[in-house]
């Protein structure tokens, strides 16, 4: 056990009385992780919040935090959150990448698969933490203590299983219209699981819809866009999985898991401090759905805002000591045509000249190369070539396709491997990191592509807007930034500017429990969460 520096902690916190009275250890580790819930929205809503995002903000508030790498995805981002690396270090450099060299059909990988599973696909795949190349919060006190337990509760599969890692306890996810567990998990689900899955499919079979907040009426306001229109909360259909996990119901449900197990297990009762993540997913689709300026996001975030005052709550019947951290696994921005008629000028959607496929198709007619030249998961970021091209002609094809990228004027930047794999990874505050720095922080040579395109800004690449409208994955600060709130009850809180990264949540929390983590083993680095002279990192 090493919480030897618990004392040293607890003594220096008590001779600064005037700042704050000493706080215990904690017992449960919380981290919350709303997808999608970008420092713009925070610093939009922060004012309307009157639960448990009110409570939080009377802790520590960094509403400067960043996911620094320019894959601002929900793999990489949460892969960032308790293992106090970016994604460089993780492995997790994307949702889904490319690797020509899997014996399979589909050589799509799913950044939560387990490939060896025979007959899986990136599509149809077994959950697994296999490509996490880091131990998380949890694996690192289970390492010190078998006894900490480790619960991951989650509305996606790949929150839940990157926030939880390698040894988790219990760890639960929607799959279709239920939670579920990993395939390797033997006996009957718990109680609360049950109920909450037959609650799920009452609502999923008769929708209950909500009044829409009065202080989101005056956001109600209808967008065109595609063949439907946006900004106005619709009725939802009977029978629709998706209108759930647009519905405040869907938090609510990971909410009333993440609840049921604080006090089924008597988290924080244990002999070593326990861990429980939470992802609230809906954020995200929601985002993605309506985009983030309409009536949806508005309604959706003060319900994240009750959900939150809700695990509070439960929290504080323990009655142990606890520390909460909340974040977000990237930010986002609403979609182009709202966008642009607030006055940002260049927002569009992407030209669907850019997919991989018809650059690639170029490409191969020029070099008189057989077809697909380029693979891509997607428009933008990591982009590869195929490997079947001779090796005699593989850098000649690589410079045509970087400058066949830059000759369209939606494109950024583009940046080789070898370029990025030459760079140092990125030091100093990540709002100062150039383009090249973004995108070589979340850049693993065996996985990432041989090109990484980075779109300019507010180019949103979704062409075809009738099923998503909006999304996030730049490395553009709106995607980057979002917030990070510690609360420890009793512990006096401040607020900070400093811009500081996602990575540095695990040295903060291991701090407060004296776990220690070997130097040169993560990116991140130990915040102060005190705000007097006392300090809550190792010295
Ligand atoms: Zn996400």
């Amino acid at each position: 056990m090493k919480y030897s520096c618990l004392l040293s902690i607890l003594v220096l916190t008590a001779s600064t009385a005037l700042y704050a009275e000493p706080v215990a250890q904690p017992r449960i580790i919380v981290a919350i992780s709303v997808d999608q819930f970008s420092a713009d929205l925070f610093a939009e809503y922060r004012s309307l919040f009157t639960g448990g995002l009110k409570r939080l903000q009377s802790g520590v508030v960094f509403a400067n935090g960043y996911q620094s790498h320019a894959a601002t995805e929900t793999c990489p981002g949460h892969s960032t959150i308790l293992t106090g690396s970016r994604p460089a270090r993780t492995g997790i450099i994307a949702n889904d990448w490319i690797d020509q060299s899997i014996d399979r059909a589909d050589k799509k990988v799913y950044c939560a698969e387990d490939p060896t599973v025979p007959g899986s696909s990136s599509t149809n795949y077994t959950v697994s933490a296999k490509f996490l190349k880091v131990p998380t919060l949890g694996d690192r006190l289970k390492a010190v203590s078998a006894q900490s337990r480790v619960i991951s509760v989650a509305g996606k599969d790949r929150a839940a299983v990157m926030l939880g890692g390698h040894s988790i306890d219990q760890v639960w996810y929607l799959s279709g219209a239920s939670f579920v567990t990993l395939s390797t998990r033997k006996g009957p689900p718990p109680a609360i699981i049950e109920a909450t899955n037959a609650a799920v499919a009452k609502l999923i079979a008769k929708p209950a819809s909500a009044p829409l907040p009065a202080a989101c009426q005056t956001r109600s306001v209808s967008v065109p866009v595609a063949d439907h229109e946006v900004g106005i909360i619709h009725e939802a259909k009977a029978g629709d999985v998706g209108a759930f996990k647009v519905s405040l119901a869907f938090d609510r449900a990971v909410t009333d898991i993440g609840i049921g197990l604080i006090h089924d297990l008597q988290l924080g009762s244990g002999p070593a401090p326990d861990v429980l993540a939470i992802g609230l997913s809906a954020t995200d689709y929601v985002g993605h759905a309506f985009g983030t300026e309409g009536a949806e996001m508005c309604a959706q975030l003060l319900g994240v805002d009750d959900n939150v005052a809700r695990i509070l709550k439960a929290l504080d019947a323990t009655r142990v000591p606890y520390v909460v951290v909340l974040t977000a696994d990237h930010g986002g921005t609403d979609l182009p045509e709202r966008n642009q008629a607030r006055g940002t000028a260049d927002a569009a959607r992407i030209d669907p000249a850019l997919a991989p496929s018809k650059l690639g198709q170029q490409l191969a007619t020029e070099f008189g190369l057989n077809s697909p030249v380029l693979l891509a998961t997607q428009p933008f970021g990591d982009i590869y070539l195929a490997r079947d091209i001779p090796d005699s002609m593989r850098a000649r094809v690589l410079e045509a396709a970087r400058n066949k990228y830059l000759s369209y004027p939606q494109v950024a930047a583009v940046f080789t491997a070898d370029e990025l794999r030459r760079m140092p990874a990125p030091s100093g505050p990540p709002d100062e990191w150039t383009l090249a720095e973004r995108f070589r922080a979340g850049f693993d040579p065996q996985r990432s592509g041989d090109l990484l395109v980075a779109l300019k800004p507010h180019i949103t690449p979704i062409a075809d807007a009738r099923y998503s409208v909006a999304t996030h994955g730049s490395p553009w600060n709106y995607d980057r930034r979002v917030p990070i709130l510690f609360y420890r009850p009793g512990a006096v809180g401040y607020e900070h500017p400093l811009p500081i990264e996602t990575a540095d949540i695990l040295p903060t929390l291991a701090a407060l429990i004296g776990l220690s983590i070997p130097a040169g083993e993560i990116d991140g680095h130990c915040v102060d969460l005190d705000p007097g002279p006392g300090n809550t990192c190792p010295r």
